[in-house]
């Protein structure tokens, strides 16, 4: 082999290895549906030490794909981390998939990276936690309120991020007021709201008094909502009729960041998250 093909040879297995490396270390930080099914944990750990990288087809090389595991693991049940001890853990919150529920809940010390205000009005003061979302969430929001407002939708931001401690203080205030049993219809436990992931936010309008109520749906900008927000990777988490399977009674209102792709895949099926997620 002369000494151009061999420099060569070892820059493509330098550029293979890295890209496998980065491969591997976003598989381990959002284990995502449909990309990764059931990969156990041990076995990325083991393609990092040994990424088996052969050549083939004319000199183009391929990376031979990772063994199958025996028993198909569900996507969600491979991102969720059972406790004996109390509510079940998922494993991938900054994974912009996520799937937080009553049966999912966050770890009490999540906190999201990248939290910043996107420049959207809200009908009050102040840098406040919950003016802010993920990064990517927060440049969606952005767009998505330009737009509306070039259509005459009036559109406010109300309630991003909200940490654990801040939900655990607002779900004890709701019981207090309206018994546990309701306020677990429409108020979130502590490590169940999307809230805590910084991918949803509340959103509200000078029609309704720039409250969070479900007349929202009914209005003009509850519509547009509801018609548009997949155009910006975004999903009405909580739809009408759908209590018993996402949780929580309707709540126009609530966004919940997924993408544009998977947004836009839910909004044709006219399906819940829940139900997206199931059926991968
Ligand atoms: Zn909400």
């Amino acid at each position: 082999m002369v000494k151009g093909e061999s420099a060569l040879l070892r820059f493509r297995i330098i550029t293979i290895s890295a890209t496998l490396v980065i491969l591997v270390s976003l598989i381990l930080s959002c284990t995502s549906p449909g990309e990764t099914p059931g990969l156990p944990p041990e076995e990325d750990e083991s393609a990092k030490e040994d990424p088996k990288i052969t050549f083939g087809n004319g000199g183009a090389p391929f990376i031979e794909p990772f063994e199958a595991p025996l028993e198909p693991i569900p996507v969600l049940e491979a991102t969720l981390r059972r406790n004996p001890d109390g509510p079940d853990v998922v494993t991938n919150p900054s994974c912009t998939l996520v799937l937080v529920n009553k049966d999912r809940n966050l770890p009490e010390d999540f906190v999201p990276a990248n939290l910043v205000q996107p420049s959207v009005p809200f009908p009050f003061e102040g840098d406040l936690p919950r003016k802010r979302m993920r990064q990517d969430a927060a440049q969606a929001l952005e767009s998505l309120v330009a737009t509306a407002a070039e259509e005459g939708i009036t559109l406010y931001g109300s309630s991003g991020y909200r940490s654990y401690q801040t939900q655990a203080q607002i779900f004890e205030a709701n019981v207090r007021r309206r018994g546990e049993e309701e306020a677990n219809r429409f108020s979130a436990r502590p490590g169940q709201s999307e809230h805590q992931t910084g991918l949803a936010m509340d959103v509200t309008s000078p029609e309704v008094g720039f409250t969070l109520t479900q007349q929202f749906g009914a209005t003009p900008a509850g519509r547009w909502l509801a018609e548009n927000a997949h155009h910006f990777g975004f999903i009405i988490r909580y739809p009408e009729g759908a209590e018993d399977i996402t949780g929580y009674a309707y709540e126009p209102w609530h966004l919940r960041y997924l993408g544009e792709e998977h947004a836009r895949a839910i909004y044709e099926a006219d399906i819940t998250f829940e139900e997206y997620m199931e059926g991968r």
